[in-house]
């Protein structure tokens, strides 16, 4: 997952990074050695996520992405294609599992609409990328490589991921929401490639298309 960090957007502190992304590249040999240990506490309760999302059995690694990026981009996961067939493993910034397992670890601490200042604002951002990223490179583990698309379909599953850590239901709208609106909206700007105006309630990449409830 992609994002140029965007001084003064909504995530103002720290982040500041309206746009982060999840992408893809070639399965290589130098990923051999991350791929072989066996998972931390923290890859573990990623693979679980991935796992119900997907109905498969992605494997995930926590660590360097392996790509170099313009300055002003960050890339929080990334998903590795074999030469043929599925991809079965993802990467993800050590600092997008640390998220993910404080999200489990304390659901209720990371509702950004609880926030009252733009520290908050920064650390809920940021879990809630974690929580959009896992979502998003499961997508890609189910073949969808269409950028646009799989941001959007990862959008609509943050709530399930939310809950698959043990959110409530609402919690985990709430953060859809907010990545909708304070994330995903930025991206028209900075990373067109993950956006699209089919990306909305009726949408063709609308998931739900009979419920009228959106993003989740
Ligand atoms: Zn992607």
């Amino acid at each position: 997952m992609r994002l140029r960090i965007l001084l003064g957007a909504v995530l103002a502190a720290g982040l500041a990074a309206a746009s982060a992304h999840a992408t893809a590249r070639p399965l290589r040999p130098a990923d051999a050695a991350l791929l072989k240990r066996p998972p931390t506490k923290e890859e573990v309760i990623a693979e679980n996520v991935a796992k119900r999302l997907t109905r498969l059995t992605p494997e995930v690694r926590c660590g360097p992405l392996g790509i170099s990026l313009p300055p002003g981009e960050l890339v929080t996961g990334i998903t590795l294609l074999p030469p043929h067939g599925q991809a079965t493993y993802f990467l993800l910034l050590p600092q997008m599992c640390n998220y993910l397992a404080w999200f489990r670890a304390d659901p209720e601490r990371y509702d950004p609409t609880l926030c009252t200042d733009d520290s908050c604002l920064n650390t809920d951002g940021l879990a809630a990328l974690a929580l959009a990223t896992v979502s998003h490179e499961s997508y890609h583990v189910l073949g969808y490589r269409n950028e646009a698309q799989v941001e959007c379909y990862g959008m609509q599953s943050i709530w399930y991921v939310a809950t698959s850590l043990g959110a409530s239901v609402a919690e985990g709208q709430r953060i859809a929401a907010f990545y909708w609106k304070d994330i995903y909206a930025e991206r028209e700007q900075s990373t067109p490639t993950y956006w699209s105006p089919e990306c909305r309630d009726g949408g063709k990449y609308d998931l739900r298309p009979k419920s009228t409830s959106w993003p989740s």
